[in-house]
C-alpha cells in the first residue's frame, strides 16, 4: 500500500532514541550477550530497512517473524545474521539458504516432513526452539530435543542456537517464569552437545531478569522505548519512545449547541462549540474505540468527539485554531504527552498493538 504523503498526518521515528535505549537496555545487563534487535512487524511500526541500517553496527543480528520480513531486509543491504523466530515451511527452505538466513526449527515432525518432500536441509543455519512454557512452538522434552538435534545433524544442517521464549516475564508474579526458567536451564544443562548460542530474554526478561540471560537476548518493544508491561512493573532506567503520531487541523468551524458531529449522530454540542477535523482515522490505525480519547493541540488536551471515521476524527478546541495547526496524537505538546500505553488502555489493548496498528497509510518520517 502506498502512504499518504499529501496529509499532515505522519509517525515521526526518532532513530537515535533507538540506537539509545538498546545502549541503555544492554549497559544494564550483568554479561555481555549477544544482541539481537527483533524488527519484525515492521519494526513494530517503525519501519523495518530505516530502524535496521540505522542500528546494524550496535546489534549482533536481527528477529524477524517470517521469511519476506527476512528477505526485506537482505534486499535493503542488511547483512547481518537474521533469525525467523516463526516456523516457515519445508518448500521455503531454499530461500533461507539464498538469502543466508537462520530458521528456527520447532518440532521432530517438521524435520519429518522436509524429508518426505525432500527438503535439503544441508548447511542451513537454524536454532532449536524449545517450549519450556509458553505452549506456542518448540520441543517440550529433553528427549525431543535429543532426537531433533540428531536428526538435523544428520541431514548436515548447522545448528548454531537453541532458545525459549517466556509467557510472563513482565508480571510481577514470578512463578510461571521460574517455572520456565528451570526446565530450560536444566534442559541445556542436559544436553551432550549443546548449541553454542543460547537464548531466553526478550525485552522483559532483559529488563527484570537481567541476571538471568544466557549468552544472547532478543530485545524487541523497549528498544522502541516502551514498557512491555504497560504500567504493571517499573523499568529501572530511563527509555525514551522512538515514535510520534501527529496529524493537523484540516478543517475547523463552530457549530450551535445540539449540533451533531459524526457517523450516528452520537455527539451532540453542549453549547456552541468550536470543531477541528483531523485527516486520521481507523484505516490509518486510529481506531473507532478512540471515541472520546484525548488528543494534544498547542499543548492542551481536546477530546475526540463523535465516531472515528475510516479517514477522519473530529475533536473539539477550546477555542479557534487556524488550519494547519499540529495535533499530537501520540507524542508531547508543551508540558503534556500521550504515550503508545496511554492510547493502550483506553483500547483495553497492549502498547505493542497500538504501534503495530499504525497503517502503511501514515507515512514515517525519519
Ligand atoms: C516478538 C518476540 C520477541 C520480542 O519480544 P519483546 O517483548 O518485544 O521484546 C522475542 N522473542 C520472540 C520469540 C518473539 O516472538
Amino acid at each position: 500500500m502506498i502512504s499518504s504523503l499529501h496529509r499532515p498526518t505522519k509517525a515521526k521515528i526518532n532513530l537515535d532514541a533507538i540506537s539509545a535505549n538498546i545502549r541503555t537496555v544492554v549497559e544494564y545487563i550483568p554479561s555481555q550477550p549477544k544482541v539481537w534487535a527483533v524488527v519484525k512487524a515492521n519494526a513494530y511500526g517503525h519501519g523495518a530497512i530505516a530502524v535496521a541500517h540505522h542500528i546494524e553496527g550496535q546489534v549482533d543480528g536481527f528477529c524477524v517473524s517470517n521469511v519476506d520480513e527476512a528477505i526485506e531486509l537482505r534486499q535493503a543491504g542488511i547483512k547481518k545474521s537474521i533469525l525467523v523466530l516463526g516456523v516457515i515451511l519445508p518448500e521455503e527452505v531454499y530461500l533461507a539458504k539464498d538469502y543466508r538466513l537462520t530458521l528456527t526449527i520447532a518440532s521432530l515432525e517438521w524435520v519429518s516432513l522436509a524429508k518426505t518432500l525432500g527438503t535439503n536441509l544441508k548447511n542451513l543455519t537454524c536454532h532449536i526452539k524449545v517450549d519450556s512454557g509458553m505452549g506456542r512452538i518448540g520441543v517440550r522434552t529433553r528427549a525431543e530435543t535429543e532426537a531433533l538435534i540428531s536428526e538435523l545433524q544428520e541431514q548436515g544442517a548447522f545448528i548454531e542456537g537453541i532458545f525459549t521464549h517466556f509467557a510472563t516475564a513482565d508480571e510481577a508474579n514470578q512463578q510461571q517464569f521460574e517455572e520456565q526458567l528451570d526446565f530450560f536451564k536444566e534442559l541445556v544443562r542436559s544436553l551432550d552437545n549443546c548449541p553454542s548460542v543460547v537464548h531466553a530474554s526478550n525485552s522483559a526478561t532483559s529488563i527484570w531478569h537481567a541476571d538471568t540471560v544466557f549468552n544472547a537476548v532478543r530485545l524487541g518493544l523497549v528498544i522502541y522505548g516502551l514498557n512491555p508491561s504497560g504500567r504493571a512493573l517499573e523499568i529501572p532506567y530511563e527509555i525514551e519512545p522512538a515514535l510520534h503520531l501527529e496529524s493537523a487541523l484540516i478543517h475547523v468551524k463552530k457549530v450551535p449547541a445540539g449540533a451533531a458531529v459524526g457517523y450516528g449522530g452520537t455527539y451532540h454540542a453542549e453549547t456552541d462549540e468550536w470543531i477541528g477535523t483531523l485527516p486520521i482515522g481507523y484505516a490509518d490505525g486510529w481506531t473507532r474505540d478512540m471515541q472520546n480519547f484525548n488528543v494534544l493541540v498547542d499543548g492542551k488536551f481536546c477530546q475526540i468527539i463523535g465516531r472515528v471515521s475510516m479517514d477522519q476524527a473530529t475533536i473539539r478546541l477550546p477555542k479557534k485554531y487556524p488550519l494547519g495547526t499540529k495535533v499530537i496524537l501520540i507524542g508531547k505538546s508543551g508540558d503534556q504527552s500521550i504515550s503508545a500505553t496511554d492510547v493502550a488502555e483506553k483500547r483495553g489493548t497492549i502498547n505493542y498493538e497500538v504501534l503495530c496498528l499504525i497503517s502503511d497509510r501514515v507515512p514515517r518520517e525519519y
